[in-house]
């Protein structure tokens, strides 16, 4: 093997895939055809160089163990959805042309999911859900087959199951996790029932009688629009960061794609078509308050890797863990949930209400993504059969309502993707309190907490949260900054 040009194709692999995702989502072409680049560089997915590969990672130390480590990881997750590509395309297909039929109108499977979210009528909305359940008991057929190619490929790749897989080659605990979420639901157990139960009352609900669709409708938070006007979020953006000490109209190797087009995706994303010397940070403002937290989201990982050093191997600019850029996502994010934010950039005086809201919803996606990784390693250890009822049984545990056994496979992401998340939120809090401690509760609006951000930014993912939150002053992973942030928002 040569390990030289293997690294050298898999950058422009990384690289070609971004741009064709890039100009796909940006509605700068409707066909996305990564199958072409998939097949242009099937030697770097054959099962001899992933042995290979595991085996010189045994054989190695220090920094090349690490690279050793990510290119394996990459390119064992690229194998597999290689392997699953038909499976997914049919599914994709299936959602973006199946249609449901609600009381005689007929509407698009995934436009459903967004009426349904806005229905007022608690009956239609729940004939909106019921039409399409009965769409999701059809993909849950090709699901099937799909879970299943995968756990029979992580054993020929010669691990116990896929949840072993993964653990192995993202360098997850999944068991350390689970013990400091466990921690974390018995905590905040009484704060969450009590949150929701409150918020719920007035809809005439409690949350045992609540539905799902009930909690989607609850959650879309329409009330607080009028702050988080369309045409401020590209203004608030370059405001927030300009306090940060980053002028994004001088920052050249990041450009900000806001034109409107009409395949454009509504949901701001980044794409790093090279790392760190051009990164696109893609937006078409539709207002709301999610809308504000997501671009500031984007931004995240737009200045995490627009200020990656150069000179690092390819492994550290584009691979690695994504908790640690999810991370650093989340610290710009979350900046939105300052009461002091609020009033200066979005004229909030009283925040009160809204930050109760937000966390209460911040509080049931951390439970709900701890649900589902508990259910996650069930269905990854033991394989499909029978999971629709440890599904509902393991959320309905840690949400309190009545959660459908038959999401058991929509809502599963590849390759533990909800731990990435649960990680990148607990490294999120403690980053975030330990600014507040240095440069004051607003931190965001000093040049020291953007010189701090740089610093760390620079390494790319070569750390992992980890490593990172050991340099600066914690043991590891901890949930209490996390806790104290929302026991101070939340005490009723
Ligand atoms: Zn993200």
């Amino acid at each position: 093997m040569d390990l030289r040009k293997v690294r050298r194709d898999a950058e422009s692999f990384v690289r070609a895939v971004s741009q064709e995702v890039y100009e796909n989502y940006a509605g700068l072409k409707e066909e996305m055809d990564t199958a072409a680049i998939y097949r242009q560089y099937a030697h770097l997915f054959s099962m001899e160089l992933l042995e290979e590969l595991r085996v010189r990672r045994r054989d190695a130390s220090g920094d090349e163990a690490r690279r050793l480590r990510l290119l394996q990881s990459a390119l064992t997750d690229e194998r597999l959805q290689d392997a699953v590509k038909e499976l997914s395309d049919r599914r994709a297909t299936e959602e973006a042309k199946r249609e449901v039929r609600v009381n005689g109108e007929t509407m698009p499977y995934r436009l459903a999911a967004v009426k349904q979210q806005n229905e007022d009528d608690r009956t239609r909305r729940r004939r909106i859900f019921d039409a399409r359940l009965g769409v999701i008991a059809d993909l849950n057929g090709i699901l099937t087959d799909r879970w299943n190619r995968l756990h029979k490929l992580a054993m020929e790749l010669g691990y116990d199951h896929y949840a072993h897989l993964f653990g192995d080659i993202k360098g997850i605990d999944f068991a350390h996790l689970q013990t400091i979420l466990t921690r974390f639901l018995e905590r905040t157990e009484s704060l969450y029932r009590d949150g929701m139960e409150a918020m719920l009352k007035p809809l005439g609900l409690t949350l045992e009688a609540a539905e799902a669709h009930d909690i989607n409708y609850l959650f879309r938070g329409k009330a607080f629009d009028a702050n988080f006007r369309k045409e401020d979020a590209v203004p608030v953006l370059k405001r927030t960061l300009k306090g940060l000490g980053f002028d994004l109209d001088r920052q050249k190797n990041i450009r900000l794609d806001t034109e409107e087009r009409p395949r454009k995706s509504a949901r701001a994303f980044c794409v790093a078509l090279q790392v760190p010397d051009d990164v696109v940070l893609v937006t078409m403002p539709h207002g709301g308050h999610d809308d504000f937290s997501t671009i500031l989201h984007e931004a995240g990982h737009a200045e995490h890797f627009g200020n990656v050093k150069r000179t690092l191997p390819f492994e550290f600019r584009y691979l690695g863990d994504n908790s640690v850029t999810e991370g650093w996502a989340f610290v710009l994010e979350y900046i939105t949930l300052d009461p002091e934010w609020l009033r200066r950039h979005v004229g909030m005086e009283e925040a009160a209400a809204f930050l109760d809201f937000t966390y209460t919803y911040k509080l049931f996606f951390l439970r709900r993504y701890a649900a589902k990784l508990n259910y996650e390693l069930i269905l990854n250890t033991r394989g499909v059969d029978a999971m629709d009822t440890t599904y509902a049984h393991e959320l309905r545990k840690a949400l309190k309502y009545q959660v459908p056994p038959q999401y058991y496979l929509v809502d599963v992401d590849d390759g533990f993707y909800a731990a990435q998340y649960l990680r990148a939120w607990i490294f999120d809090a403690q980053v975030r309190a330990a600014l507040r401690e240095e440069f004051g509760d607003a931190w965001w609006a000093t040049k020291g907490a953007g010189a701090f951000l740089k610093r760390h930014w620079s390494t790319g993912q070569k750390f992992s949260v980890e490593e990172l939150l050991e340099g600066i002053g914690y043991a590891g992973l901890d949930i209490d900054p996390f806790l104290e942030e929302l026991e101070t928002h939340l005490s009723r």
